[in-house]
């Protein structure tokens, strides 16, 4: 069978894990951070996800969505707090009967794909294991191991090392290549609220309070407790990052946040990262395992520009907000 290498075992490496585990190629992935499982939060990460139908339609194709609604919170209605404005109960915009947009935790979630991939027995992820660089004249990864540089080949590579990709910072010399990152002037920080069986606050709503400088947000949990995010000046900070190709060299692409990270005001980020696992999946069966090349040039022109449009339509919204 032809074989994977992918760069980032996060949400996107892992979805692609499991597309490929299911076509039984040979997978590795690289992953330089320790294993999550069996570990509490990472530290600035506990923010819930909002994963709407780009994201839910992915799920249902690995056979994974009801598992993963049975560990978040539905969502279809908001209220707005400003000041001198009364708070309204109100539909969330977009959604049509029957819809909602599923809150979870971002590590749960990580967690589980990552079983979920290695239920695969052709899936292998290898942790504290960084890929460096994609070498532009072999094609193979460089990668750090913890007993030293392994230097990776497969029929494919897909880069999901997230918004600061080393792999595409190695690429920033091909001819051709376009590339442009943007940083907003506000950051993010969670807040852990030591808030249980809160009666006030109810699971299914977004609530939001606003001021001129400050956003702060709270989901509330199957358990009643609360994962709020907080935003204002010097916290964590955003980035959005665009790519006038994602395909490299017939052999590599750059997927998820590696080849458009976004900013978070409509939280778009996984539901398109996820969505570019289902058309890279959807583009093999239309043009046959066979074809790497033809899905690799396929897979950049169907994915470039409608991640742009969404990455132009979430700086929008953060200038409106
Ligand atoms: C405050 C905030 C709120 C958000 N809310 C939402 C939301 O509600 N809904 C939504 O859809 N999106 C949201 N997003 C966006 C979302 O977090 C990202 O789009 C998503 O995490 C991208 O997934 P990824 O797997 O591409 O990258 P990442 O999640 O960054 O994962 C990359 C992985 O690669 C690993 N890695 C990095 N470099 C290397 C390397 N060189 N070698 C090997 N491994 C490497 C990392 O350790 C990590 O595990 C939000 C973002 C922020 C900042």
């Amino acid at each position: 069978m032809p074989s994977v290498l992918i760069a980032g075992g996060g949400l996107v490496g892992s979805v692609n894990a499991c597309f490929f585990g299911k076509r039984r190629w040979n997978v590795i992935v690289y992953e330089s951070r320790s294993d999550p499982r069996g570990k509490e939060n990472e530290k600035g990460k506990s923010i819930n996800l909002a994963l709407g139908f780009r994201a839910l339609s992915t799920l249902e194709t690995l056979g994974l969505k009801e598992k993963v609604i049975e560990m978040g919170v539905a969502v279809k209605e908001k209220i707005r707090y400003e000041e001198r404005k009364l708070p309204v109960l109100e539909k969330l915009r977009g959604l049509n009967e029957g819809d909602f947009i599923l809150t979870i935790n971002r590590h749960k979630l990580c967690q589980f794909l990552i079983n979920e991939a290695e239920k695969y027995q052709n899936v292998k992820f290898n942790f504290n294991t960084k890929a460096t660089i994609f070498d532009t004249e072999k094609h193979i990864l460089i990668v750090d191991a913890v007993d030293g540089q392994i230097h990776a080949k497969g029929d494919l590579i897909l880069a999901c090392d997230g918004a600061h990709s080393s792999i595409r910072r190695s690429l920033l010399k091909v001819s051709g290549f376009g590339f442009n990152q943007k940083y907003i002037d506000i950051g993010y920080m969670d807040l852990s609220l030591n808030v249980h069986n809160s009666s006030d606050l109810k699971p299914g709503i977004h609530y939001s309070w606003r001021t001129n400088d400050l956003i702060v947000v709270a989901l509330v949990n199957r358990d009643q407790s609360l994962t709020d995010t907080f935003s204002r000046n010097k916290a964590q900070a955003i980035i959005s990052v665009q790519c006038s190709q994602h395909s490299f060299f017939d052999k590599l692409l750059l997927m998820g946040d590696s080849a458009h990270a976004m900013v978070p005001f409509q939280g778009q980020g996984v539901n398109c990262g996820f969505e570019d696992c289902l058309v890279l999946n959807e583009t093999f069966d239309e043009l046959g395992e066979d074809s790497i090349k033809d899905v690799i040039r396929e897979y950049s022109k169907r994915r470039t520009t409608e991640t742009n449009i969404l990455n132009e339509m979430e700086w929008k919204t953060y200038q409106q907000v």
